[in-house]
């Protein structure tokens, strides 16, 4: 007979874990309880959690497991970040990378494995896309990220403060996993980081960026790359359903009503095609009616990459203009690139379903614009 599949409680919620324990003919406070165990002391073996009582943790052996995605490779870079290499039971490998700072200390998530999206700077998308991450998976990035950076030393601190839906693959076409991955993370008996500390970042997907409003209000990003159609139709090709008039439309009602908060507008920074002052400017104008901070990211280059990253010079009077015009501006600076670990550069290993790869290696690059 095969063995009855056991649920991943890494991907429950508070209210499906508690359906869990009363399902078991348990108490549902147990679920407060085992959520503790593993999300404010990183244990992740039920007989560890010793106010369990025996009976119950048989249990849960035999119904239920705690398992992380398999590190197959965790590399340092030399300013502090570190990323992971994940084996995904498929077979199908993510990355995951941790970034520390003077004042906080966070971590980069991927949502799916590749990415459909296609935009033309991005390395993720060269691999094509396999398949959408479940919340177990996504959630378990940060556990496992937690426990290696060291969570139960850390008495009462939290290893990871923020985290960023930045990883590889659109977090919002994964929308109903992500949605129960970011509970957990802000929910007090889960990983207890505050809602504004959780970070989705989106190329753009509108009808989704509602749906979101809807169920939650953590903080929003989204990447912009071009202040018109034209050209974010070239970079970004999602733009051709969801024009560039809708998006910040969307972005807009998101934090309606939200006194103190701001849409992150990510812009990468590419020589000669979208960092001239004329594009500064038009940006500027783009998004003079909304709450906005400006984190400009010099092009992060990856091999075969049809793009340069912007002279200094020229990313210097981007921002300049975007102060001056008012706006919180900020240069992100490039975290872990020795390793492969910053923006667009997360890869993976992925087997691609859409042959988007194969799409890429058949078009040459300016016709694939
Ligand atoms: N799909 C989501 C999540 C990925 S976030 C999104 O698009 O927002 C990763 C960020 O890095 C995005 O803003 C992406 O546009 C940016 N990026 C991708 N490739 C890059 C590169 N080569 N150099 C700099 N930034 C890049």
């Amino acid at each position: 007979m095969a063995e009855q599949a056991r649920v991943n409680l890494l991907g429950l919620d508070r209210p499906s874990m508690e359906a869990f324990f009363t399902a078991l003919g348990e108490k549902a406070f147990r679920a407060s309880q085992v959520m503790k165990w593993i999300y404010h002391h990183g244990v992740v073996d039920f007989d560890a959690m010793t106010d369990l009582g025996k009976a119950l943790r048989a249990k849960l052996y035999a119904q239920a497991e705690l398992r992380l995605p398999e590190i197959v490779l965790d590399q340092p870079a030399e300013d502090g970040t570190r990323k992971w290499v994940l084996r995904l039971d498929s077979g199908n490998h993510i990355e995951c990378v941790f970034i520390p700072e003077k004042d906080r200390t966070t971590l980069c998530v991927s949502s799916q494995v590749g990415c459909a999206l296609a935009c033309s700077f991005c390395s993720t998308a060269r691999q094509g896309f396999n398949r959408n991450l479940t919340a177990a998976e996504i959630v378990g990035q940060v556990v496992l990220a937690s426990i290696a950076v060291g969570i139960p030393e850390n008495k009462g601190e939290r290893a990871i403060s923020n985290v960023v839906m930045m990883g590889m693959g659109e977090p919002l076409l994964n929308f109903d996993n992500v949605i129960t991955a970011m509970a957990i993370m802000t929910d007090d008996v889960g990983l207890g980081i505050s809602k504004r500390r959780v970070t989705l970042s989106t190329a753009g997907v509108v009808p989704a960026i509602e749906q979101l409003r809807e169920v939650t209000d953590v903080s929003l990003a989204v990447s912009l790359h071009a202040p018109n159609d034209e050209l974010r139709d070239q970079l970004v090709p999602i733009n051709r359903k969801y024009p560039i008039r809708e998006l910040v439309a969307a972005c807009g009602r998101y934090i309606a009503g939200k006194p103190h908060r701001r849409i992150t507008w990510e812009y990468a920074l590419l020589d000669g095609i979208n960092d001239g002052p004329e594009h500064a400017r038009s940006l500027a104008r783009l998004l003079r009616n909304i709450p906005s901070k400006i984190n400009l990211i010099p092009f992060n280059p990856f091999p075969g990459a049809p793009y340069r990253r912007s002279r200094d010079e020229a990313i210097e009077q981007f921002r300049d203009i975007l102060i001056q015009a008012g706006f919180t501006t900020i240069i992100r600076k490039t975290r872990g690139d020795d390793i492969d670990a910053a923006c667009g550069q997360l890869v993976g290993k992925v087997e691609d379903r859409t042959r988007r790869s194969a799409r890429w290696q058949a078009v040459p690059m300016e016709k694939a614009l």
